[in-house]
């Protein structure tokens, strides 16, 4: 379905839970009042997925919180896959589980693994996260993705002013020497970081330092039709591909693709507005897909022209952090 700005929608990220087993400083940092949100039951994702299909949906990438939490994964991601008319399945970790599962999930079906890493220095890692074990764990998940045979892996780094900058070439080098991508990601201004001292890194900034250690970088296609907002490269001598997405100096609205479902049922047109359509109760319903599928189009339809992340004050502008949004 196209949205009220003619743009197709296809891609669903679908949020499994906002419980997580990291403290990332920028995304669910200590301090925050702990209040779980209910969690969609398979039957209900199940429902959701077959609606977001007739609604013209052909990716879903599972988020959350941390989605290797939710019980019975491997299952949900095989019946999701089994559903006619969906053509990825994705998912987005931070890797700590990831090292058992890997093949489990590659044989359920799951077709895209990104993990997000921000750092390669265990004092680092521990810094941005919290977990003093955490770094070795998700280098071994990233191993075993790789034996696991799931073809579209992308390491994910928030590059951070003081933080993580120095590690950055260092994290590229995985894509030196795996045939993956090494994506970094501008810093959303969204929730409790409107506030913070974090302070994110530009992309043209990042291309820089990149460029000057590596060399040339050449611009070439995704390779994938339903990728979204990354722009990719490639340097000398590297099996796998460096992207960069900057929703903020080069913001990608205009061919967004996508809309979200929170774990505790709400329909996101858009990351950074608050507004959403709660569909909770339809999706606690058997005879729901009808209304289910009206709810979002309703949905897509709405989804605003552009984010309002720079706007210093707009009365809609998203208060929950990443983590309890799905990123
Ligand atoms: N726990 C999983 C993980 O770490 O990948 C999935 C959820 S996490 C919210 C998904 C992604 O959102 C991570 O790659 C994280 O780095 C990113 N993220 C969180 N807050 C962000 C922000 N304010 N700006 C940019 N990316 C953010």
């Amino acid at each position: 379905m196209r949205d009220g700005q003619q743009r197709k929608i296809e891609y669903a990220r679908i949020s499994l839970t906002d419980r997580c087993n990291l403290n990332c400083s920028y995304c669910r940092p200590h301090n925050l009042n702990r209040a779980y949100a209910r969690e969609l039951s398979e039957i209900e994702i199940l429902r959701a997925a077959k609606a977001l299909v007739t609604a013209g949906i052909r990716k879903l990438r599972l988020t959350g919180g941390e989605p290797l939490l939710y019980k019975g994964i491997q299952s949900l991601i095989f019946r999701l896959k089994e559903i006619d008319g969906i053509e990825e399945i994705g998912i987005t970790t931070n890797g700590i589980l990831l090292e058992p599962l890997a093949a489990s999930l590659a044989k359920a079906g799951l077709t895209h693994i990104n993990i997000s890493l921000d750092a390669m220095h265990p004092e680092t890692y521990s810094c941005i996260t919290g977990s003093d074990d955490g770094l070795d764990r998700v280098l071994k998940g990233l191993a075993a993705s790789l034996d696991s045979g799931i073809s579209n892996i992308r390491l994910n780094c928030v590059p951070l002013k003081g933080i993580n900058e120095n590690e950055v070439a260092e994290l590229a080098q995985l894509a030196r020497d795996n045939d993956i991508s090494v994506r970094y990601i501008r810093l959303m201004p969204i929730g409790s970081i409107i506030a913070s001292d974090l302070k994110g890194i530009g992309m043209d900034e990042i291309k820089k330092m990149l460029s000057d250690i590596f060399g040339y970088m050449e611009r070439v296609p995704s390779g994938d039709e339903l990728s979204g907002p990354a722009e990719y490269y490639r340097l000398q001598g590297f099996r796998g591909k460096i992207g960069f997405i900057d929703s903020l100096d080069h913001s990608f609205c205009s061919s967004c693709n996508r809309i979200r479902l929170t774990s505790d049922g709400i329909l996101k047109p858009c990351l950074s507005y608050s507004d959403g359509i709660d569909i909770k109760e339809l999706l606690a319903r058997d005879d729901s897909g009808d209304e289910l599928v009206k709810s979002i189009n309703e949905a897509i339809w709405m989804k605003p022209a552009s984010h309002c992340f720079m706007d210093k004050i707009h009365e809609k502008r998203e208060t929950r952090n990443m983590f309890q949004i799905g990123g």
